[in-house]
């Protein structure tokens, strides 16, 4: 892009220091920032509504014949109202301006004009009141609308853009090479710009909009791409091919195919002379441990150890747990490097790391990472690390050693989506589960059957099983929400289970406290654990067969199934009750697909089709820059081009080295260092 368009916004006419401190409150500080500030709708006056039809409650645009102006009324000092009937042929309506004199008196009798606002009244009488009014003569058909803020109205908002436009737009110049715009079938960015900002129709801004997707999205692709070939470059750890089968028939069980195959591709990359980057991805209980522990037995056997890091001391000690019972009757040693140990203790377990006497070492990712020194790392395994951002991971491949990583993550995203967020990441899919699952039994009932719910969690308690009972968010505001939990903890446990023993877990709790909570139901010593949704990552209690969730329509479909994947994990049969009170259709249908699917994937891709992305890149837990205008959910198709075509740029140029890239190159370095300044 041209240095021209990243002069600061004062440039432009009408744009003065102070002015420019309210558009920094909008992200905006250049010319450029304000031409990639996008309308977030438009009123489209070239499709209006017949009054009749005109929508409750929402604004739209209608277009009239003014029939006559009724008299000016001041009501008191201050307020006068003004109003005129229209019609569309077929209705009228009465136009109601309050203290607009001057906009009233222009009016003309017998001339059509387009309004927008929300029409009011029953189906005799119909009313619109402070409408945006459009003259027919003005030739403008689509008016953008802005996101806007203190000091700024979108009348000055268009205006700075329309400035923008004619003062600067010749130095829009176009990042795509002349053949991507061909294939692809792109309209110029130049072009672009100016229609999605002032578009004579809504044709024309579609055609601007996916133009603006697509730069958007390459971009994205190009740069996780670059990414992943960045990691590519350096060696590794380079392992010679070993027989396994001791590990395969060490096993109480037989692996299941996708099982193998994921543990094939990750010894086969472990060969290879550049580092593995691999994403184990599996729905819960698809038996993503067994498939690390493969790994960690292949580097035990070409003399390297591994690491593994999980995101909390709980999961940690169950990895350490689930490995040495494994790999240590194969002769493998096993660590679990824990926060509890004692300074000593601890300092003695690293040295004894340190020397080599280990094999596997588990821990949290802080102690792992912080000052642990191994003899001879070869592999690091990840747990959930979709929690980590796609920086974290560079900056991983950046250390010293330049160990194999193996990533595994619970989280079933679809595939598309996985191939954006991972874009730097291989992907091994675990898409079976192993043979003899129990499907986890899962009703959708409203609060009326609450007793009920809990009466068959009763049942069973009695019979000595544990159950997890869900509060969802229900208040943004931490400090309510965790009141809310705590007093609903304290009425079950003096209301309809007292006798019981109740565990409270929620995200205020220090570390420590936590693990302790988690402990106690673990080891049986609470039955009931009521909790939010920090119980989300893999905690293994084979025990517990019941869930209830509260509110469960305010979680997405993805994210419920991991949490009722911490029941069914042992042998008896599990239940999950979903409680809601919305009698909203979607929302009932949404939580039947969960009574009929166990399928982690299809829910996910359900999910993404329902709600759209926001489970995914809600919490922008995965690091991604943050799109402008694309929308991952419904721009799929130009997702698939964007991905198609920035594989083809970097067959033709893998360093994107080419003048003809030079845009491009510009364009990623934008996006990407944008992430960067923001996280
Ligand atoms: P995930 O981490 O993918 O949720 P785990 O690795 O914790 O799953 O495995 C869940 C349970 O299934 C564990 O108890 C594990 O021992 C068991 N398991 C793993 N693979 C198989 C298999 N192929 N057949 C039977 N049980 C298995
Ligand atoms: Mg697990």
């Amino acid at each position: 892009m041209n240095a021209e368009l990243d002069k600061p916004i004062t440039y432009l006419k009408g744009v003065g220091p102070k002015k420019s401190e309210y558009y920094k409150k909008l992200g905006i500080e250049t010319v450029y920032d304000l031409l990639y500030h996008f309308p977030r709708r438009y009123i489209d006056f070239s499709s209006p509504v017949a009054i009749a039809d005109a929508p409750r409650d929402e604004s739209c645009v209608i277009k009239a014949e003014l029939v006559k102006k009724l008299s000016a009324a001041v009501v008191r000092s201050g307020l006068s109202i003004f109003k005129a009937v229209l019609t569309d042929g077929q209705s009228d309506i009465t136009l109601v301006m309050y203290n607009n004199r001057f906009g009233f008196e222009k009016l003309v009798v017998g001339r059509e004009y387009c309004l927008y606002g929300k029409v009011t009244g029953d189906l005799v009488r119909k009313e619109i009141s402070s409408p945006l009014i459009l003259d027919m003569t003005s030739g403008e058909a689509v008016e953008p609308v802005y996101q806007l803020t203190e000091g700024i109205n979108q009348f000055a908002l268009r205006q700075s853009v329309r400035n923008a436009l004619s003062s600067l737009g010749d130095f829009i110049y176009e990042p795509l090479p002349k053949w991507v715009m061909r294939e692809y079938n792109l309209c110029a960015l130049g072009y672009a710009l100016e229609n999605i900002h002032f578009p004579t129709d809504m044709n024309t801004c579609a055609l601007a909009k996916r133009r603006l997707v697509f730069d958007e999205l390459l971009t994205l692709s190009l740069g996780m791409r670059l990414l992943k070939d960045k990691s590519r470059e350096q060696s590794g750890c380079v392992m010679d091919k070993r027989d396994i089968s001791a590990y395969y028939s060490s096993l109480p069980f037989e692996l299941t195919g996708a099982q193998k195959r994921a543990v094939s591709e990750v010894t086969e990359d472990m060969c290879r002379q550049s580092p593995m980057n691999r994403l184990v991805q599996g729905d819960v209980g698809s038996g993503k441990t067994a498939v690390a522990a493969g790994a960690a037995y292949f580097a035990y056997l070409n003399g390297f150890q591994t690491a593994m890091m999980a995101p909390t001391e709980i999961l940690a000690s169950q990895h350490y747990e689930t490995l040495s019972r494994f790999l240590e009757p194969l002769g493998v040693k096993c660590a679990l490097l824990t926060g509890s140990l004692t300074p000593k203790k601890k300092q003695a377990l690293k040295d004894e790391i340190e020397a080599g006497e280990y094999s596997v070492v588990v821990g949290t990712h802080a102690l792992v990472q912080e000052s642990t020194r191994f003899k001879r790392l070869g592999l690091v395994i990840t747990d959930e690390q979709h929690r980590f951002g796609v920086r974290q991971r560079a900056a991983l491949s950046d250390k010293g050693e330049n160990p194999h990583k193996l990533v595994m993550s619970a989280t079933p995203i679809p595939r598309t989506l996985a191939l954006m967020i991972y874009g730097d990441l291989d992907l091994s899919i675990l898409d079976e589960l192993p043979a003899g699952r129990k499907k986890i039994e899962t009703y959708a009932v409203t609060g009326k059957l609450r007793e009920r719910a809990f009466g068959f969690v009763k049942g069973e308690l009695d019979k000595g099983r544990q159950a997890y009972i869900v509060c969802p968010m229900i208040d943004e505001n931490e400090a309510v929400e965790l009141a809310n939990v705590k007093s609903y903890a304290k009425e079950l446990s003096e209301g309809f289970f007292s006798g019981y023993q109740i565990g409270l877990l929620h995200g205020k709790l220090k570390p420590d406290k936590k693990e302790k909570v988690m402990r106690n139901f673990k080891d049986k010593k609470t039955d009931i654990l009521v909790t939010t949704t920090v119980v989300e990552v893999g905690v293994d209690v084979p025990n517990a067969t019941c869930m209830v969730i509260e509110n469960a329509d305010r979680f997405g479909l993805s994210q419920l199934h991991q949490l009722r994947g911490r029941v069914g994990r042992g042998e008896y049969s599990s239940y999950c009750i979903l409680i809601t009170d919305n009698v909203n259709e979607d929302s009932r249908k949404r939580l039947k697909i969960l009574s009929k699917t166990s399928d982690g994937f299809a829910i996910s891709e359900e999910d993404l089709k329902l709600r759209g992305p926001g489970d995914f890149f809600g919490a922008r837990q995965h690091g991604l820059p943050k799109m402008k205008i694309a929308d991952m959910s419904e721009d799929i198709d130009v997702l698939k081009q964007a991905q198609h075509c920035a594989a083809e740029i970097l067959r033709r140029d893998e360093k994107l080295k080419s003048p003809e890239n030079k845009g491009l190159k510009e364009l990623i370095d934008r996006l990407f260092a944008q992430s960067i300044s923001e996280s």
